[in-house]
């Protein structure tokens, strides 16, 4: 059996860490045995789904690494993947379950189904339809009023064995029928993802737990139209360090807020591939996760995300970047040698790129010197400090890394000081703070006429 795995987003927002995951996890497996990953949208809520979030959804999926065998873009023998141009497809599917009588026309109003879910909820019951036309004769339909279909729920325990949670077993007594054809044509969600997962030969559906009690309805609907249903895996909620819902502060932001933020692709992947799952330590590639990856090693609980991690891969990615690329993301590439030596020695301190522009700048850019700054540089040992740096430096060539080292040695034997009363006045001098990046890249990075300029000031 060839493996087919799909992500069936709905395009009602953007791509969060959680259905990331669920990608993720879908395309880990599918390139691990060799089979195909499936992309459909799932956009029968007209009223929420939009163009706009498909093609989102869509860009971050791609940015992130995953590329689909099949979907709306690419196309595929078995679409289209866009659940709204499938309508058809489930009409007659629904059609069919309403011949064989394991389905039925449902001529309820709106009013009476609202009336009747108040009386069982205020009864303390849970909200099931009470199959009032279950044995409506077709001569006694209402002329004027446009059918749902409503599957016929057999009573019977369901089981099946989740690749996450093991054997699970549901009764079905509690769920009344549903349905599966709304009077707008629109098909429900269980059906119409039933219908899909047959003909696309999904084999492995893995998605977030938040499906686990709609599973049973469509183990139904599979066995009730003859087809074989794919073995299920349900991956438990991702929540935020608090132990709560992933919220703002978590960033539970979107991928796009967090790609906004300077995150990088595989870092991102590597920390959502860590919500549940545990592969070996370190900033692995797709290919890599993918030859680890097994079902059987998800965890059964939920998953947090930890952002402190995603910046600790984060740093790790900056770290491997090319150069170029590395120059390129920071808009540097026509900068000097030495500028560049620098920026590669401290891109360490940063966990984002936008993060170590800001490093930059702060060296490079206008420079504000505060009360302790200049209660240093007017004192008479700083002034002494900075002439003889003044001295050394003017004569000096570039100021690489070697000029810096003859440099201080020479100023620390023409003045006698060492330490911070050595190099405080000259890191005041030149960038108006106490602590930052080490003083031979400050050097590096604003050059020898710069640098004279803001030392001069002070003497
Ligand atoms: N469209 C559903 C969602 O976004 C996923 C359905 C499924 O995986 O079965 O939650």
């Amino acid at each position: 059996m060839s493996v087919r795995t799909r992500f069936a987003p709905s395009p009602t927002g953007r791509l969060h860490l959680g259905n990331a995951r669920t990608a993720l996890f879908n395309w880990l497996f599918a390139r691990k045995h060799g089979g195909k990953f499936i992309v459909r949208i799932e956009d029968t809520d007209r009223e929420r789904s939009t163009k706009e979030f498909e093609k989102n959804i869509l860009e971050d999926l791609r940015w992130l690494g995953m590329e689909w065998d099949e979907g709306p873009d690419v196309g595929g023998g078995k679409g289209p993947y866009r659940q709204s141009e499938r309508l058809s497809i489930y009409k007659s599917y629904a059609a069919r379950l309403v011949d064989n009588g394991l389905a039925y026309n449902c001529y309820c109003t709106k009013e009476r189904l609202e009336g009747l879910r108040k009386t069982q909820l205020a009864k303390g019951n849970p909200p099931r339809y009470d199959g009032m036309c279950r044995s409506l004769a077709s001569s006694d339909a209402p002329a004027n009023i446009e059918p749902a279909i409503r599957f016929r729920v057999p009573e019977r325990e369901i089981r099946f064995i989740d690749g996450v949670h093991g054997e699970l077993s549901f009764d079905t007594s509690a769920f009344g029928d549903f349905v599966i054809v709304g009077s707008d044509a629109i098909a429900s969600y269980n059906f119409a993802v039933v219908v899909d997962d047959a003909l696309m030969e999904i084999t492995h559906v893995i998605r977030g737990d938040d499906h686990l009690s709609n599973t049973p309805r469509q183990i139904l609907l599979f066995d009730a139209l003859g087809l074989k249903a794919p073995s299920f895996s349900h991956i438990p909620l991702v929540l935020g360090k608090n132990k709560l819902p992933l919220s703002k502060r978590d960033r539970n932001g979107s991928i796009g807020e967090l790609r906004g933020e300077g995150f990088l692709p595989t870092a991102i992947v590597n920390s959502v591939a860590r919500l549940g799952w545990s592969p070996e330590e370190g900033l692995l590639g797709l290919d890599e996760l993918a030859s680890a990856f097994a079902l059987e090693d998800l965890s059964n609980s939920p998953a947090v995300f930890d952002v402190e991690r995603l910046k600790s891969f984060n740093r790790e990615a900056i770290k491997r970047m090319d150069d170029d690329a590395l120059f390129a993301s920071l808009g540097l590439i026509a900068r000097d040698g030495l500028f560049k030596e620098a920026v590669l020695e401290i891109r360490a301190n940063a966990s984002t790129i936008p993060e170590l522009k800001d490093i930059i700048n702060s060296v490079t850019g206008s420079i504000p010197y505060d009360e302790d700054a200049l209660a240093v540089l007017s004192e008479p040992y700083a002034r002494a400090v900075l002439t003889a740096f003044s001295d050394e430096a003017y004569t000096s060539g570039l100021l690489d890394g070697t000029a810096y080292n003859r440099i201080i040695a020479e100023v620390k034997k023409k003045t006698g000081e060492k330490g911070q009363r050595l190099f405080l006045p000259i890191r005041y001098a030149l960038t108006g703070k106490k602590e930052g990046v080490e003083l031979v890249n400050i050097l590096k990075l604003i050059g020898k006429i710069e640098a004279l300029k803001r030392i001069k000031r002070f003497i």
